[in-house]
């Protein structure tokens, strides 16, 4: 099963069929759109039970959808969390070294978000702009410091993520938090359809170039370590993502650019890149 945001309805897409959430939901608690898809990942304990084999079947299908118009599937995460250097050759690729110790975690703003379809800006014409494409993951249950064996229970699903980072001098979490710089999306796949997030086949392409190639199994700390590294020092709510961090082949973008991320039986996420400066 997918979870997406369709122009800012929350929507369940099974075997092509789309279904929508509204209702299942009940009352807005928050603005429509962006606030929608975090109440969505507030009840998903609950949501979880009800969409089980079978629970689509009484909601009302979304005509003409899967098409256009999906928005990110969590259009402002409470938080996006980062993972630095979580492939050896991606460490080693940034002279960083290729030790665990060199990871650590970052912080990016969560209004760096946009979804399927949009335009990565890069903010200046005389600075390098690269891709990052990562597995990301979306928290569906409150975690705080939870052990590994546990971590997964608190997975609402799986999308593909870019971490757009602009190189050189500055705080890193800033480098990373530029608007436009995190697309997320098309859809959440949720773990049931996903299996082992350590199973998983990447691919980012910049235009015809096959950028990015590897496997999630040589992530350094996976997914499950790294939900128990971030709830040991952060609470993780519903509606936070994680950036599983980059492998190998990371690159300077261009104006013109067109970036496919592509994640095994988690989907495939394609954006534009244009100048976000004065020309
Ligand atoms: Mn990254």
């Amino acid at each position: 099963m997918l979870i997406g945001c369709l122009r800012g309805r929350p929507v369940a897409v099974d075997d092509g069929t789309a279904y929508d959430l509204s209702d299942l939901l009940g009352e807005p608690r928050a603005a429509p759109g962006a606030g929608r898809m975090l109440q969505m990942a507030q009840d998903w304990p609950r949501l979880q039970v009800a969409l089980a084999p079978g629970g689509l079947g009484d909601l009302p299908v979304v005509e003409g959808a899967p098409g256009g118009g999906w928005d990110p599937p969590m259009p402002r995460p409470p938080k996006v969390v980062g993972a630095a250097l979580n492939y050896r050759a991606h460490a080693e690729e940034m002279r960083a070294g290729p030790t665990v110790e060199s990871g650590g975690l970052f912080l990016k703003a969560s209004s760096s978000v946009v979804g399927p379809g949009a335009t990565v800006l890069l903010p200046f014409a005389d600075r390098r702009t690269d891709q990052e494409a990562e597995l990301g993951v979306v928290i569906g249950r409150t975690a705080r410091g939870v052990a590994a064996a546990d971590a997964l229970d608190h997975v609402l699903g799986y999308t593909c993520l870019l971490d757009i980072s602009l190189r050189g001098e500055g705080d890193r979490s800033i480098r990373k938090s530029f608007d436009t710089f995190t697309p997320l999306g098309p859809f959440v796949a949720t773990p049931e359809t996903v299996g082992d997030p350590g199973a998983l086949h990447l691919r980012c392409w910049v235009g015809d170039e096959l950028r990015q190639d590897a496997p999630t199994s040589e992530l350094l700390r996976s997914v499950p370590e790294l939900i128990a590294e971030i709830s040991a020092a952060m609470t993780l709510e519903p509606g936070d993502v994680i950036a599983t961090g980059t492998p190998a082949g990371v690159g300077p973008l261009a104006p013109g650019d067109r970036i496919v991320v592509e994640i095994e039986r988690v989907g495939r996420l394609e954006v534009g890149v244009e100048a976000g400066y004065q020309r």
